[in-house]
């Protein structure tokens, strides 16, 4: 079985424990985060295993990379601490098992990987930034990152599953996966990593390839010139070094971001999972901070990265004023494919 890569020396020697200070579910100060975190160092109990949301954040806070997020969510099944009533955990886990119906496409040595979220298959079927390569596709639950169930404390599925995903694209023989969901990339580069699960191919994030397949359509761009703000998925806050490409994408297309509070790593859940793990009124309080502090800015548009994050809280976004939009439309929208007032 794989073993997560945490070594508590480095907790122990760790001069701020960042990973819980900057918890925006837990309020602690410097003794409290510290002593919380040596105590689940030391595999004892701790509140935190009974109040951790699940939003990533500790990951990305960890500077040294020590894995606190995957840590706890061991330690909580370990424990038999589930963040969500038992018919919740058991409905995801069912609802992404592999029944051999996945969907494969006319499959390349680059393959286009849309996870378990038709919203992304669709989006990517279509129009010239995918035009060479959309037939090459696959999409179903043999295909998916397993990363969800860590929300649910279930690491004993991750951990089975992952391995037969990769070995899934393995057996289609791809050299490189471009990964159309956010988490899918989080899955392969980071997870994977922290239980030495080796990937048999080069993971791709979706966005290096927009902008890479943006700078050769240059010519065909008409800057949008709207403003926005970003909602980041949880995900993203394993691969922070990616926040970047966002940037330079919407440079190419004439949008401005618009800065906000809950951006960056203050960046709050779309609420999708945590009205699960935390309960409604939680989910609503963090979705009205959330929709306050966008609408606060007067952006035009929403991006989303995540399909799932915009499932949650695209509708309510609209109804805030501003409109919702994924990134991979957005770039539709550019070049001409679809018109700003069809979104
Ligand atoms: S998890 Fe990271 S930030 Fe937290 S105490 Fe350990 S080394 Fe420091
Ligand atoms: S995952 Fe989020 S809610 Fe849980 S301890 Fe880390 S920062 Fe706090």
């Amino acid at each position: 079985m794989w073993a997560l890569r945490y070594d508590p020396e480095i907790c122990r020697e760790c001069p701020s424990p960042r990973c819980l200070l900057q918890c925006q579910y837990m309020e602690m100060g410097e003794e409290e985060a510290r002593g919380e975190i040596l105590k689940l160092s030391r595999g004892e109990d701790s509140r935190v295993l009974e109040k951790c949301m699940t939003c990533y954040g500790c990951e990305e806070y960890c500077p040294y990379g020590n894995h606190p997020y995957f840590l706890i969510c061991e330690m909580r099944e370990k424990r038999g601490i589930y963040t969500a009533p038992r018919p919740i955990t058991n409905q995801w886990i069912n609802m992404t098992q592999m029944q051999g119906r996945a969907l494969i496409g006319k499959v390349g040595e680059v393959v286009l990987s849309s996870c378990l979220l038709p919203s992304l298959g669709t989006m990517a079927s279509t129009g010239e930034i995918f035009s060479q390569i959309s037939s090459s596709m696959v999409f179903g639950a043999e295909f998916m990152c397993p990363a969800v169930h860590t929300h649910f404390a279930k690491m004993s599925v991750v951990k089975e599953r992952l391995p037969q995903v990769l070995d899934n694209f393995r057996k289609l023989g791809v050299k490189r996966v471009i990964c159309l969901h956010d988490e899918c990339y989080g899955t392969f580069t980071t997870l994977a990593k922290a239980y030495g699960i080796e990937v048999p191919f080069e993971p791709v994030y979706y966005m290096d390839f927009l902008l890479e397949r943006l700078e050769e359509l240059k010519p065909k761009i008409t800057p949008l010139n709207i403003t926005a703000v970003y909602q980041r998925p949880c995900s993203n806050r394993w691969i922070p070094e990616k926040q970047d490409v966002l940037r330079r994408i919407l440079d190419l297309l004439g949008v401005r971001l618009l800065d906000r509070n809950h951006q960056g790593e203050r960046s709050l859940c779309c609420g999708g999972i945590l009205r699960l793990v935390g309960g409604y009124k939680l989910a609503d309080e963090i979705q009205r901070r959330n929709i306050a502090d966008m609408a606060d800015t007067g952006a035009d548009y929403c991006i989303f990265n995540c399909p799932a994050c915009q499932e949650t809280l695209g509708s309510k976004v609209a109804k805030a004023g501003l409109k919702p939009i994924h990134i991979i439309d957005l770039c539709k929208m550019a070049l001409g494919e679809i018109s700003q007032e069809e979104e």
